[in-house]
């Protein structure tokens, strides 16, 4: 899976919501989400998003790694 970490915060942009073909992508409240199980791994969000937020989750940079577990979060909590 895809994963969008800090840059993404109050940014919001949704480039990559467009771009999504299984629309996976999901708003909070301060930044996108990207749901694990409906990420079909195709990558097209991740050259779109201007601010560089999103990563294939095991090539996130280390000082994100604790968005992959506010992701999962964020899944449980909807
Ligand atoms: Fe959607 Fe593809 Fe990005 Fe996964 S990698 S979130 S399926 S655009």
């Amino acid at each position: 899976t895809y994963l969008i970490a800090q840059p993404c915060v109050d940014v919001k942009d949704r480039a990559c919501v467009e771009e999504c073909p299984v629309d996976c992508i999901y708003e909070g409240r301060r930044a996108l989400y990207i749901h694990p199980d409906e990420c079909v791994d195709c990558g097209a969000c991740e050259p779109v998003c201007p601010v560089e937020a999103i990563f294939y989750e095991d090539d996130t940079p280390p000082e994100w790694a604790g968005y992959r577990a506010a992701n999962a979060e964020f899944f449980d909590e909807l």
